[in-house]
């Protein structure tokens, strides 16, 4: 029998993902990716989950200690940098790069085309065409997008849909081990730490460093600060240049004006733990990425299937955007190998995606909603909730929590 042929829109994490269950299932599948080469120099510090790692094992990733730096806990630090809580949590925090690079080199290299910019879909009854702004033309049984939180399948398929921001941008910025002070290292590196001034979030964790070297004296240590930005002012501000050029709603990091990075600095050394604000310091290059949610009423339609980003976007509180995007890649491929029938195969793909990714959305909206009042109520009109998410412990517990913990989530994987 002719193998079915499905065609992947977008590289990253979510269509390797899916290329490779596919892969493994008979399926010819082509990755077309927009960027002209390697995507590995991209990326951060991620939060891991079990399921995450149960899927990268499907696909035949072994899971060893060089995955990512172990954490026992997490602390929360006030002001003045006393410990003021502790949870023990224990989690591995990996990168981005450690996870697209074996699901890159486990998939055929032929299969995979850089610099294939999709520019629209067109599909009948039993047949998917993929045309792209080099006038390829290529066609298929199935066309998955995993195109991103800007999606073009989607934008085509569905336009209303649109990402919505959340009114706070994350600050985000690494520290090489090797440059750490000594009695700082000694004192950070091993630990995850909070802070929790009103209206905002910081935290630092170790990460694997450059080229996903977990040896120790080669990592990083990195910071998440959710800082509020609200739409109109603050955020294009924050985009502007040197020049007075607005890069609209994101910047190239070396572009990022330098009062702007010594303003970010002064708030951390004026709300943060000292230890968080020392963070801040001596990270060489911070850049932010404003926090959008999304969304979508439907993930298929005919011969086309959203997953990872493009279908569902849930605020990073949750920690869970590379873990949903492997969820959504294993059970639309649960889907296909249950059903001959690709339409029912879609059809029941898209129950599990959409109830699964609209309550992790409603999961971050919850755990940020606090934030997002920050840019749009009067403090004096602010509800306690508003001014502090929770007391300390709490948030220390649901902030990244295992799905397993999380009410709602839990009974669907
Ligand atoms: C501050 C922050 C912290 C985060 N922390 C975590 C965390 O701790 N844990 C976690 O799991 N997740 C985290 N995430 C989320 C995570 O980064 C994403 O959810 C994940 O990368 C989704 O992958 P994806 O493949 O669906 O989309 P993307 O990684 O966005 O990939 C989309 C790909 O499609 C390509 N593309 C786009 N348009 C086209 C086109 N027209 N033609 C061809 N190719 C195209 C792009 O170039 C890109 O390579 C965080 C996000 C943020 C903002």
């Amino acid at each position: 029998m002719k193998p079915r042929r499905a065609l992947i829109i977008g590289g990253s994490l979510g269509g390797l993902f899916a290329a490779n269950l596919l892969h493994q299932q008979g399926w010819q599948v082509e990755v077309f990716e927009r960027v002209g080469d390697d995507l590995a120099t991209r990326g951060a510090g991620i939060g891991t989950h079990d399921e995450l790692f149960t899927v990268l094992q499907r696909i035949g990733i072994t899971i060893d200690p060089t995955i990512g730096v172990p954490i026992a806990g997490r602390n929360c630090l006030d002001a003045a940098g006393k410990v003021i809580a502790y949870v023990p949590a224990p989690r591995t925090m990996s990168a981005w790069a450690r996870l697209y690079r074996p699901l890159k080199d486990i998939f055929p290299a032929a299969q995979y085309h850089f610099g294939m910019n999709l520019e629209r879909v067109e599909q009948n009854a039993d047949n998917v065409t993929a045309i792209f702004t080099d006038g390829t033309r290529v066609s298929g049984d199935l066309l998955i997008g995993a195109d991103g939180f800007r999606s073009t399948v989607r934008a085509q398929m569905m336009p209303e849909a649109q990402p919505r921001y959340a009114g706070y941008v994350g600050w985000r910025g690494m520290i090489n081990e090797w440059e750490m002070p000594a009695d700082f290292h000694a004192q950070m590196f091993a630990h995850y730490f909070f802070c929790l001034p009103e209206g905002e979030i910081m935290l630092c964790f170790p990460v694997p460093g450059r080229d996903n070297d977990v040896t120790p004296g080669r990592r990083a240590y990195t910071f998440v600060w959710y800082h509020p930005a609200d739409e109109h002012r603050a955020l294009p501000d924050l985009c502007t240049d040197a020049s007075g050029k607005c890069h609209g709603t994101s910047i190239p990091p070396p572009l990022i004006r330098p009062q702007v990075i010594a303003e970010l600095r002064a708030v951390a050394h004026a709300k943060m733990a000292p230890q968080m604000a020392r963070v801040a310091d001596l990270a060489a290059q911070p850049f932010f990425q404003p926090i959008y949610d999304l969304d979508t009423p439907r993930v298929v339609n005919g011969r086309v299937a959203l997953l990872g980003d493009a279908a569902f976007v849930a605020r990073p509180h949750t920690g869970m955007g590379v873990t949903k995007a492997a969820l959504d890649a294993s059970w639309l491929a649960d889907a296909l190998a249950a059903d001959r029938d690709i339409d029912a195969a879609l059809a029941a793909y898209q129950t599990r995606c959409r109830l699964f990714g609209s309550r992790a959305v409603a999961r971050g909206r919850w755990c940020g909603a606090h934030l997002e009042a920050q840019a749009t109520t009067p403090r004096e009109q602010r509800s306690a909730a508003e001014l502090h998410h929770a007391p300390p412990v709490v948030l220390l517990r649901e902030h990244g929590a295992k799905i397993h913990d999380i009410p709602g989530l839990a009974e669907l994987v």
